[in-house]
């Protein structure tokens, strides 16, 4: 692993890709606008990206309709298409520092998890989702004699996925794996906080011998080329993470033009529940602490909301504080930082806002709450920790989307479930307990797409992920996504 000072030097060489990525091809926007990409590590512009809007997006999804009609990559053998991906996979692995070193400077992640989860893990959902190209079986229905019916699987054909800024790639690879694997051709819309890895990554594609128009790219605003692909007729389907609030607008788009396909992984509120006869209370509140504070809060599952019982309440909030005194923000590029910037000033201002709506509001800061390292010009805000919150609160409903844990006391385990379910949110849901009983019955009874138990962060691509309730309508990973990039067509043979 490099030193900051090799990274830094590693970033000034590097050439940043900065337009739209069309039919193979990098291309500045229609209307020739741009917007400056900034680094919220210092608050250096790095480079100015084509804004795409509507004109762009048509030009996308005419080439990404033209190379799927033409079959080249949609009739594909299921062997030379999985052979495809896996050297796509393969071609991101020996890209991967620079990849990461993007994701670290666009958005502000430590360099080393930018490399260990995110590039990592774009490669392995590459890679899971290929090699289960040529190993998944179409159906023969269990009808009479005298017919046959046949279930077989198509891809849907366009695909859009409307990203955000917290993991800019691998939110991408959970979407855009299983849509290439099954024969879509894909248009990525990064975040306009975050564009440059899903740039460098269309070039990679084409390298590796994705056919120009299956791999397309349009950086750019939600309310412009976000809200284009929503709207647009010849897009079949919209794979979008997010907000729940723009997650809804992706439902209206498709009422409002063709009735597209949408899923949606949206936000969370993930109660972390630590009950008293949890024998490993030093485990439980590192998970807690990393849980929540890892990739500086900006997490859709983070476990924000603390819920401890109230006999080991002062003993455990004492050990969170002590794994929050670990993770002060530092320099993303320092292999060493385990906390780095937020996304950017908009984003820190709005946590912010949060620490000061949590004050008001009567809850106890216990830890952090404060702006630091002003003097480097980026974004950073302490781990901060708030005690005696009730989950009435905004701090315990609200998505604050930053490094803030709210700390709730229950009594027993009927009020601990009450609360963790007493949100708009069903994302994910975390238990600590040694009593493997109580483990199973609290788990059916929280009413979360995933429950971790004495853990915060569990699951892998086997698995499915996705939320209950607010938090989302499908599922990202597993064959269960698979399956979500394909429509099924019923041909039904009748015997003479
Ligand atoms: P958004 O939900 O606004 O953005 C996610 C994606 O949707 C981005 O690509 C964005 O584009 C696009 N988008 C935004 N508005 C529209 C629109 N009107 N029509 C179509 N597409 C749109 O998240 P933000 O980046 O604004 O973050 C705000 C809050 O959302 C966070 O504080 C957090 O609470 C939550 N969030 C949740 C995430 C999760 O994983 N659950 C991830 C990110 C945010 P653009 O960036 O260009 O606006």
């Amino acid at each position: 692993m490099a030193t900051a000072e090799q990274y830094r030097n590693q970033a000034s060489s590097l050439s940043y890709r900065n337009q739209a990525f069309i039919g193979g091809k990098y291309v500045p926007a229609v209307s020739g606008e741009t917007f400056d990409c900034v680094s919220p590590i210092d608050g250096a512009v790095l480079t100015s990206v084509a804004s795409c809007d509507k004109e762009d997006v048509d030009a996308a999804v005419k080439a990404a309709r033209a190379a799927f009609e033409s079959g080249v990559w949609s009739e594909m053998d299921p062997r030379d298409r999985k052979q495809a991906l896996l050297r796509f996979a393969a071609a991101i692995a020996d890209h991967r520092e620079e990849l990461a070193l993007l994701e670290t400077l666009d958005m502000g992640k430590p360099i080393t998890f930018a490399q260990s989860v995110d590039i990592d893990g774009v490669v392995s959902t590459v890679q899971w989702y290929a090699e289960a190209i040529d190993k998944i079986y179409d159906e023969i229905a269990p009808t009479g004699r005298d017919a046959i019916g046949m279930i077989t699987r198509e891809p849907l054909g366009v695909v859009a996925t409307v990203v955000p800024w917290n993991f800019p790639l691998l939110m991408g690879a959970w979407k855009f794996g299983p849509a290439l694997a099954a024969g879509n051709s894909i248009i990525m819309k990064p975040a306009e906080q975050s564009p440059l890895s899903a740039l460098r990554l269309a070039e990679i594609a084409a390298e590796a011998g994705i056919p120009d128009g299956v791999f397309n790219v349009v950086p750019g605003f939600g309310e412009k080329a976000g809200q284009a692909l929503g709207l647009h007729m010849d897009v079949d389907m919209v794979a979008f993470t997010g907000s729940t609030e723009v997650g809804k607008y992706f439902l209206k788009y498709a009422a409002d033009s063709n009735m597209k396909h949408i899923s949606l992984e949206c936000g969370g509120k993930t109660p972390n529940i630590v009950f008293n006869d949890c024998k490993d209370l030093d485990a439980a509140a590192m998970g807690s602490g990393m849980g929540v504070f890892f990739n500086t809060g900006q997490v859709c599952v983070a476990s924000t909301r603390l819920l401890v019982q109230e006999d080991i309440h002062d003993e455990f909030v004492e050990k969170v504080k002590k794994v929050a005194e670990t993770m002060q923000p530092g320099d993303p590029l320092d292999p060493a930082t385990l906390m780095g910037s937020m996304v950017d000033v908009d984003q820190m201002e709005r946590v912010k806002s949060y620490i000061e709506i949590g004050e008001k509001e009567g809850a106890s800061l216990v830890q952090g709450g404060k702006q630091v390292r002003q003097n480097t010009g980026g974004a950073y805000v302490e781990p901060t920790i708030f005690d005696k919150v009730d989950n009435s609160m905004r701090i315990a409903q609200e998505e604050i989307f930053g490094p803030v844990l709210s700390t709730i006391t229950f009594r027993d385990e009927e009020e601990a479930v009450r609360i963790a379910n007493d949100t708009i949110y069903g994302l994910q849901a975390c238990l600590w307990t040694d009593d493997l009983n109580r483990a199973h019955k609290v788990a059916r009874r929280l009413k979360a797409g995933t429950v971790n138990v004495n853990d915060t962060d569990g699951g892998d691509i086997t698995v499915p992920f996705g939320g209950y309730k607010q938090s989302g309508i499908g599922r990202d990973k597993s064959l269960h996504a698979y399956d979500k990039y394909t429509q099924l067509k019923t041909t039904y043979i009748k015997l003479s």
